[in-house]
Formats: structure tokens, sequence, C-alpha cells
């Protein structure tokens, strides 16, 4: 894919700190870490978003996300892992090529997500938009 810069990671036309590859994924760290030790596990092959992904590579690429985050517990000492996957631009998407984000934690880090939870105005509400998405899985 054209000015793609992970396309162009995985053709080595521009450096990466590569960790892990395999004939599918490529994992290698993330230059601008939220919390040192951060990976970024991609497909060779250029692919977004995640509607158009194959499923048997979404599943891969999860896969492989556990390895790493497996890899940051007992070779970092990580305390726990964030796995991320952001999905355009309002999720605060990038890069699109899809990623998934593996992001270690520490008890210590300092760092917190902007979890800023809401309420529904009423049940109801709720249950109109649970209605909305169980009509779209029922079309498949
Ligand atoms: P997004 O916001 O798209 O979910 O995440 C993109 C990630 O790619 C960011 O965390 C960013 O730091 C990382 N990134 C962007 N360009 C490069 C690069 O050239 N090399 C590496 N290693 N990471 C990159
Ligand atoms: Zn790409």
């Amino acid at each position: 894919m054209n000015n793609c810069i992970f396309c162009k990671i995985v053709a080595q036309e521009i450096p990466a700190t590569i960790i892990h590859e395999d004939d599918d994924v490529l994992v290698f760290m993330d230059i601008g870490p939220i919390i040192k030790g951060h990976a970024l596990v991609i497909p060779k092959k250029h692919c977004d978003p995640v509607g158009e992904t194959p499923d048997d590579l979404i599943a891969k690429l999860h896969i492989t996300a556990k390895r790493i985050a497996q890899a940051q517990m007992n070779g970092l000492g990580a305390d726990g892992v964030n796995i991320m996957q952001n999905n355009g631009k309002a999720a605060g998407q990038e890069v699109e090529h899809i990623h998934v984000h593996v992001i270690p934690r520490f008890d210590k880090d300092g760092h917190h997500w902007n979890w800023n939870a809401k309420k529904y105005d009423n049940v109801e509400e709720m249950n109109d938009l649970a209605d909305k998405l169980r009509s779209q899985l029922e079309r498949r």
C-alpha cells in the first residue's frame, strides 16, 4: 500500500525495532510508547478497517498480542497489560493499517486512561441501543 508507514516497516523501507515475526504478523516497538515497552502487532499484508480484516487474521493478531502480553509480564515485570485496537479517527486511529497495541502496565506507572464512565438517561435509552445492535447482529 503506497504511503502506508506500517507497510514501509514491513518492507524494511523504514527501520523499526522488531521483536517478533512470522509469515502473517510483525511485532515491533511503538516509537511513542504510552508506557515504555509498548508494542504494536500488525499484519504483514495491508488491511484496514477492522470490518474488512479477515476473521482468521483478527484471531492471529490477538493470539500474538496475548503472547506479547505474557512477554511483558514475564520479561519486563509488568503488573498488567492493556490490549487495544483503535478504529477510525473518532477512536484515535492515526495509522490506517490495522494494529493491536500491547501496553505493559505497572502498579505505579502513573498513567490513567480518561475512562469517564457516563450514565444512560434511562433504561429505555440503553434498551433502544441494544435493539439496534441486536438487529444488526441478526442480519449476518
Ligand atoms: P493509532 O493511533 O493509529 O492507534 O496508533 C498508531 C501508533 O503507531 C502510535 O502509537 C504511534 O506512536 C505509532 N507509530 C507511528 N509511526 C510510527 C513509526 O514510524 N514507527 C513506530 N515504531 N511506531 C509508529
Ligand atoms: Zn499498510
